[in-house]
């Protein structure tokens, strides 16, 4: 596993899910034009695969795919990527399909035939609002710990607790999701990003180690300390308890 790159915000990611050619090759085209990142996935298999392998800004998602059923990819992306922008492209016009993509988690959709123009509208300002929603972010207080993500640092009642860059943002992803089972697959894709692709082993040494330090560093201190509990869901993921 190599160093991961940087996220490009210059540069947004988009990841295009559309099995039409023509639709699809103007998409992309239209989007690397015009300052994204496209990538372009003609199934719902391979739109999984894809959206694991790197932390994406948005996904542009046709309902109407051969091999999964839209809804079931939107909702299914929703629940492993809380934080993903998804628009759904459709070309059903009735509002009982457009709520039903709605309910299945996206943000937004477009009516085929729908113009470039009008796609790009609502892309920046979708992006626009996230940027403003995000940073910069206030620390996270879990029990008598500190995650303080602009400053990247963890402390406990002051001290600082020195965490390798996953472990803090592990416990960062974690802590933004109090009482939430986050699935194996969310926090792979959200920690490592576009270099991950396959064994999740390296999520485990990572958990070992953050609880580790973690505890340490309970143990050094001159206080009694409330560290926050994460529990292993097995086969699924991990959960930090809310209220820690
Ligand atoms: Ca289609």
């Amino acid at each position: 596993m190599g160093t991961p790159a940087a996220p490009d915000r210059s540069r947004p990611s988009v990841l295009v899910v559309e099995d039409d050619d023509t639709i699809g090759r103007h998409l992309e085209t239209g989007l690397r034009g015009n300052g994204y990142t496209p990538t372009w996935s003609r199934t719902g298999t391979s739109a999984l695969t894809e959206a694991a392998r790197r932390a994406y800004d948005a996904v542009l998602l046709d309902l109407g795919l051969p091999d999964l059923d839209g809804l079931d990819l939107a909702r299914t992306l929703r629940t492993r990527f809380p934080d993903l922008l998804i628009v759904i492209l459709t070309a059903r016009t009735d509002d009982i399909d457009v709520i039903a993509g709605l309910d299945a988690g996206a943000d937004d959709y477009l009516v085929k035939p729908f113009s470039l123009t009008v796609l790009l509208a609502r892309l920046r300002a979708h992006l626009r609002r996230q940027t403003i929603a995000s940073p910069p972010q206030r620390p996270l207080r879990l029990g008598d710990l500190t995650v303080d993500m602009t400053a990247r640092r963890c402390t406990l009642h002051g001290t600082d607790i020195p965490l390798r860059p996953k472990e803090f943002d592990l416990l960062a992803l974690l802590g933004r999701h109090p009482g939430e089972a986050v699935p194996r697959e969310a926090l792979m894709a959200q920690v490592w990003d576009e270099n991950w692709f396959g064994p999740t082993k390296t999520l485990d040494v990572t958990m070992a180690g953050l609880r580790r330090r973690l505890t340490q560093a309970a143990e050094a201190s001159a206080h009694p300390c409330r560290l926050p509990r994460i529990t292993t869901l097995r086969g699924h993921g991990y959960r930090l308890e809310r209220g820690a």
